[in-house]
């Protein structure tokens, strides 16, 4: 792969771009989210916002509404955690990364959970007490953004290995 500049993607892009790739994964059709944990820089666990495993997907059956929320998926953050939670993963002192800033259900879990860097990519409803639950317990929050010329040098359609 041709490289048009030396410098390399920065930590925090990478780990977005991830969750970014782990959103395509998404089963429900009202919002793509995904989500990669990241300890000392390497990728831990990913989520998707998606059925429980052996229930039927959105995306076939539409949504499950009850009072104006798809009840049926569990969101990526939560996804991600069980992940650590299945194979026994600790994410004490871990980082998360976030297509879309966290609802407050997930971020009192990713707190719980030990987490302490929170980032996302796009404001979603940004809750007020989540934010002030963020800085209570001393963890941090920040929006990442992702730089086109990174992207755009993976030239995706121009090789081989794309079909
Ligand atoms: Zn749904
Ligand atoms: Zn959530």
């Amino acid at each position: 792969m041709k490289s048009v500049t030396n410098e390399r993607i920065p930590w925090n892009q990478y780990f977005m771009a991830q969750s970014v790739l782990l959103s395509l994964r998404s089963t429900c059709a009202r919002l793509s989210v995904g989500a990669t944990i990241v300890r000392d820089k390497r990728i831990i666990a990913g989520g998707y916002n998606g059925s429980v495993s052996g229930d039927v997907h959105c995306i076939d059956e539409g949504c499950y509404i009850v009072d104006g929320h798809c009840v049926r998926t569990i969101h990526a953050e939560m996804n991600a955690i069980l992940q650590c939670a299945k194979f026994g993963i600790p994410t004490e002192g871990a980082e998360i990364y976030v297509t879309h800033f966290p609802c407050l259900q997930c971020t009192k879990m990713l707190l719980q959970a030990g987490i302490k860097k929170i980032h996302y990519l796009t404001d979603y409803r940004n809750d007020e007490y989540a934010l002030k639950l963020i800085q209570t317990v001393g963890a941090t929050v920040d929006q990442v953004k992702l730089s086109k010329k990174y992207f755009s040098e993976l030239n995706l359609g121009e090789e081989d290995y794309i079909r």
